[in-house]
């Protein structure tokens, strides 16, 4: 059995809507974020480190045809793969000049192979005009996303790890993306500082509350040069184990109705010489064989009660 056995994957989503298997290509958009750059604040939030996003082999100050042409490159060596989608993933990429975000989104579009884009940012970075042009470039027929960076819903916690935005700001950020009829997937994380098993699930339902699209889970990572990294080297901060991650995310997908697309369950770090802690984060495919064992005891347990 596989993950696409128990809850609606994107993987899954993507083949029923464009009949065949879909790549996200990682690009690198040159933009920065709120929280680095003095608007909201300049250490980041305490976890991170952008390098931990970016494939080795890609060179980020190459434009963004040639990153895709490279990207691409890599996964037609390792897959049959022949229609991507554009992801713009390290720092705030709906976050600069409208005209810049413009022009490197169009740029991604080109290729023939590029069927759409998503988009990482955070819940303070979505303003009317970038809401106005992804729905521009999907009204064209592209496929389009926004992926919001919550991690929590408690405000105690987006503090302590320095975020810089509360839940109402990630409300209101939703509230203006469903109105622009955009899909949104939010970026939740186990395993941060202070957080137990309820406050997990309480983020989750609360974010399945605001009706989104899709949500994606990731395990919190120790990065070299990150102020997590040095609370972690002091003992201030333990970080989630294997077993608790398993426990806590096979239960939230467990109740996860099929009609929100799951997009990921586990993540590892692109760069894994930067990380320091979980190591049983380096590998994925043990987790995911632990998460889909609790999801088939959930759902024998649901058929036999
Ligand atoms: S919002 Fe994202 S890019 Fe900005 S500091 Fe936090 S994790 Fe880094």
């Amino acid at each position: 059995m596989a993950l696409n056995d128990y809850v609606t994957t994107f993987g899954q989503y993507l083949k029923a809507k464009y009949g065949e298997k879909i790549y996200k290509l990682s690009l690198h958009a040159n933009v920065t974020c709120p929280n680095r750059d003095g608007s909201k604040g300049i250490g980041g939030c305490t976890f991170c480190n952008n390098k931990s996003f970016f494939p080795n082999h890609m060179n980020a100050n190459a434009s963004i045809s040639e990153q895709i042409e490279c990207n691409v490159v890599q996964l037609q060596k390792k897959t049959q793969a022949k229609k991507f989608l554009a992801y713009f993933q390290a720092y705030s990429n709906t976050y600069g000049d409208i005209e810049y975000l413009k022009k490197i989104y169009v740029e991604s579009l080109k290729p023939d192979c590029v069927i759409g884009l998503c988009v990482g940012t955070r819940p303070d970075c979505i303003s009317n005009d970038v809401l106005n042009l992804l729905q521009k470039i999907k009204d064209l027929g592209f496929e389009v996303w926004i992926e919001l960076g919550l991690q929590s819903a408690h405000d105690v916690t987006l503090e302590r790890v320095n975020r810089g935005h509360t839940f109402v700001e990630y409300q209101d950020a939703v509230r203006r993306i469903k109105n622009a009829k955009i899909n949104l997937c939010t970026h939740l994380i186990a395993g941060l500082p202070g957080e137990n098993k309820s406050m997990i699930l309480d983020s989750w339902q609360q974010v399945l509350n605001e009706g989104v699209q899709g949500i994606k889970w990731h395990p919190l990572h120790i990065v070299k040069g990150t102020q997590l990294a040095r609370q972690w080297r002091q003992g201030e901060y333990q970080p989630i184990t294997q077993e608790d991650y398993i426990d806590i995310v096979s239960d939230a997908l467990a109740a996860t109705p099929a009609e929100v697309i799951v997009h990921r369950a586990m993540s590892t770090v692109a760069q894994k010489q930067l990380l320091l802690a979980p190591h049983w984060t380096e590998n994925r495919w043990p987790i995911m064989t632990g998460i889909e064992a609790k999801l088939a005891q959930a759902k024998q347990l649901k058929t036999s009660a």
